[in-house]
């Protein structure tokens, strides 16, 4: 079957044929129908993380049960179900047991420690395999199962409230949903600030109430203006340090600053500030599997629509270096339905 593996030299994606894996005890195989190519996927095609040589990329995959291994109660053939980054947990630590299994110390990550979505089939861990609702179109299921869930938990932790003002960094994949859950979802006043002009204007079209281009304004003072003294809350989902800097200068006392993004950088933590004005720095990884369900209920109810374009899995290397670039407006999405195969109904 065809997949997009980390190269040998562990530094580079490359589309290779692979075997078809088998289905052990509580797993099941899944027929991928659609995968989105994310920021993370790039990083540890590069071997940011640490050399991966081999391992299939993916975690915004969606496809459709084939096979069940010995054990699993939990799916059954035909249904629909998400490959996430959070892959799975141990079930039984105190991070498992208390709604923040994604802060498991033994979790796995799909397209990173374990064989990820960007191939043709790829084992789930049935139990943690979230099901997509009927529907919701797959391939904007894939874009929920990473970005879409990212930000709906990013906003949720924010804590902000309907009519409070929300401010949405970065209006790339993750900043886009992450206005459409604030203003659709949570009711927010949602304030968006990138450097792309027409980053920015996807996402005044998709809720935004006022775009703020950090080039040509001075955003802290903008927001501070506009908010009347600082916003409620902020989510960051750019991949700048400044804007990290900037989002702990445009909150409200009593504010929260929810990190999203992911520069290997360090930000700047006034104390006096962070003390007199009692701000919070918070980070937010990914979701559980309950907030991926509740990420993708809402989509299924159309409130939130995430801007997706599929392409050739023979593409990837393309994707990887336009999306590197910062050219991709939205998600793209390697289709893996095109290439067929013989339609006896075997995988092979
Ligand atoms: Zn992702
Ligand atoms: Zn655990």
């Amino acid at each position: 079957m065809k997949a997009a593996v980390v190269n040998q030299e562990g530094n580079d994606v490359e589309v290779k044929d692979i075997p078809v894996p088998t289905p052990g005890y509580g797993e099941a195989l899944v027929k991928v129908e659609y995968c989105g190519v994310c920021h993370t996927d790039l990083h540890v095609a590069a071997g940011d993380y640490g050399k991966k040589p081999g391992v299939v990329l993916g975690h915004e995959g969606v496809g459709k049960v084939v096979e069940l291994g010995q054990g699993v109660t939990s799916l059954k053939v035909g249904d629909r179900v998400s490959i996430a980054w959070f892959f799975s947990g141990c079930g039984v630590c105190e991070y498992c047991n208390s709604g923040k299994e994604t802060l498991c110390r033994s979790a796995k990550n799909a397209g990173y420690s374990v064989d990820g979505a960007m191939s043709e089939y790829c084992l789930v861990d049935a139990d943690y395999a979230v099901k997509v609702p009927d529907g919701l179109d797959p391939v904007q299921a894939s874009s929920i199962t990473c970005a879409g869930v990212t930000t709906y938990k990013g906003v949720k932790t924010s804590n902000v409230r309907p009519g409070q003002w929300l401010v949405v960094f970065g209006a790339g994949g993750l900043g886009n949903l992450g206005v459409q859950y604030g203003a659709k979802v949570f009711g927010a006043r949602v304030i968006v600030v990138d450097i792309n002009d027409d980053k920015l204007a996807l996402a005044k079209e998709v809720g935004a109430e006022v775009a703020i281009n950090g080039l040509k304004e001075n955003v802290v003072e903008r927001i501070q203006e506009l908010t009347n003294g600082g916003a409620n809350a902020v989510i960051v989902t750019a991949v700048s340090k400044v804007a990290f800097n900037q989002a702990v200068e445009s909150v409200r006392p009593a504010g929260r600053v929810v990190c999203i993004g992911l520069p290997p950088d360090t930000m700047d933590l006034s104390i006096p500030r962070i003390v007199f004005d009692g701000i919070e720095v918070v980070g937010s990884l990914v979701g559980t599997r309950a907030d991926l369900a509740e990420a993708f209920e809402f989509g299924r109810r159309g409130l939130v629509v995430p801007v997706v374009e599929t392409c050739d899995v023979d593409e990837v290397k393309q994707v990887f270096e336009e999306m590197h670039a910062g050219k991709i407006q939205g998600r793209k999405v390697l289709d893996f339905t095109k290439l067929g195969g013989c339609g006896c109904g075997h995988h092979h």
